[in-house]
């Protein structure tokens, strides 16, 4: 279906499109012209190379906006190393490990990747020129997780078992997530609280964050599952897998993946539902608008997908992806706790209700969703913590202008209503006067409009009249 006709079919989500489209909402601007020539550089290293991220991450608070742009640029560089098949082992396998040394080598490149992302390896030197500049616990805290990434993907390179057979455990399934999702949010969550836009419950609770990548990751793998299997490779664990299929071959056949397949997701999709309160729970530890909507729009995408994803048998036949309207409708949400609580309870909802009495985890994922809607019940963001992320001028996080921002952003969203109100009075009133002109019959008492409200009008007079007035105007034009 055409991306035009979706959008028609779905008027929320063209809303929201339109509003992202008008009213982007940046509290934070960049300002290019105060920026080096390494800088601008970078920023656009982060959009040739982030499709979902970039927007968001170059409208987060400045305190973060540049540490978390060079962190995200040189995971992505670490990255191409990891992915670049043509890259030798022998090779690849010491790079990776000391991809983290790289950043303090002034003037290091690497021109031997093939992957499409190698331009960040290629302009690696302005990268390290913005790292160097960053505070020096940002580049603390992208170092350690550089390395610590780093070696995890050089022990998945080099084991042979991995790159064969897939994964076996679910233990051996979220250490896998751990390195590819999991230390990303850890180095986010220690710069949350570096800034201090981050309570020190995060501190506190490291399964938080934990919980964050892993959720993102399963979610992304168990949605790309065909298209893992047409590159053979595969990140199901065989521990969730193996009691309904002899082999993950077997769900390529329709025949198996419309009846077990289906079960296999449910497996799937109840071992990341897991991890939703702990979520939630995070994202209640932000205080900073930009950081929390950061940190909360690839949530929503995630529990929107797996809704998609669960009980699916696109996902063995095709790459299934929400509808771009709704990821604007989700962004928008996301800015709030609030919004987000709403669609975390809205999308478990929805795998509740779609969840079928026949299969084998029918039972576990009833409790599941039944306590997800319990935890989201009980931790409903009230009125009050709606603002909570949203400090008075002067207090850390805003300051007197960025507060103003803010209150710009609200007016533009009233205006945005007051356009859609206006139109929408503007149509009424010509429809209504097309409606005189034609000879429709106004001369019913206030009395009448009031019954008609009520539900015993004279209704049929009024629709008499009208009716009579089309009629009339059908038949003149024929003449
Ligand atoms: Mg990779």
């Amino acid at each position: 279906m055409g991306k035009i006709t979706e959008l028609l079919l779905h008027p929320d989500e063209f809303q929201a499109a339109l509003q992202m489209k008008l009213f982007p909402s940046v509290l934070y601007p960049r300002d290019e012209a105060s920026e080096s020539a390494d800088l601008r550089r970078c920023y656009e290293l982060l959009n040739l190379t982030s499709r979902s991220f970039a927007a968001v991450i170059q409208q987060l608070h400045p305190e973060l906006r540049d540490a978390i742009s060079i962190f995200y640029i040189v995971l992505r560089g670490l990255d191409t190393v990891e992915d670049d098949m043509t890259i030798p082992l022998d090779k690849k396998v010491p790079l990776l490990r000391t991809f983290n040394e790289k950043l303090y080598e002034k003037g290091w490149t690497f021109h031997g990747s093939k992957e499409k992302d190698r331009v960040v390896l290629e302009d690696f030197d302005k990268v390290i020129i913005e790292f160097l500049n960053l505070k020096p616990d940002y580049q603390k805290v992208i170092e350690d997780i550089t390395k610590r990434m780093g070696n995890g993907m050089a022990d998945y390179a080099i084991d042979s078992n991995f790159a064969r057979d897939g994964l076996e455990t679910v233990k051996d399934y979220d250490l896998y997530c751990y390195y590819v999702a999991g230390l990303v949010g850890e180095g986010l969550t220690r710069m949350a609280i570096i800034s201090h836009f981050g309570t020190s419950v995060l501190e506190e609770k490291p399964e938080l964050h934990l919980a964050m990548g892993l959720f993102l990751q399963k979610t992304n793998i168990i949605r790309d599952f065909r298209e893992d299997l047409d590159d053979n490779r595969t990140f199901y664990p065989r521990e969730l897998w193996s009691h309904h299929v002899s082999s993950l071959k077997d769900l390529t056949d329709p025949k198996i993946y419309t009846t077990k397949g289906l079960h296999v997701l449910t497996e799937m999709t109840i071992n990341a539902l897991e991890l939703v309160p702990k979520v939630l729970e995070y994202l209640d530890n932000i205080e900073e608008p930009t950081l929390f909507r950061f940190c909360a729009i690839p949530q929503v995408m995630a529990i929107a997908t797996l809704e998609l994803v669960f009980n699916n048998q696109h996902v063995f036949e095709t790459n299934v992806k929400i509808r771009r309207g709704l990821a604007c409708k989700l962004i928008l949400l996301a800015r709030t706790p609030k919004g987000v609580y709403d669609v975390f309870r809205l999308y478990t909802q929805k795998i509740h209700q779609r969840n079928v009495a026949t299969d084998p985890n029918y039972l576990r994922l009833e409790i599941l969703c039944g306590k997800i809607e319990q935890y989201i019940e009980q931790h409903y963001p009230n009125e009050k913590s709606l603002t909570k992320n949203v400090p008075p001028p002067g207090a850390a996080g805003l300051d007197s202008k960025s507060v103003a921002a803010l209150q710009r952003e609200t007016q533009e969203s009233l205006m945005l209503y007051g356009a859609v109100a206006f139109a929408a009075l503007s149509t009424c009133g010509l429809m209504i006067g097309v409606a005189y002109l034609l000879g429709a019959d106004f001369s019913y008492s206030l009395t009448d409009v009031i019954l008609i409200f009520k539900g015993d009008a004279p209704v049929r007079r009024v629709v008499r009249s009208a009716t009579e007035a089309v009629t009339k105007s059908i038949i003149h034009s024929d003449l």
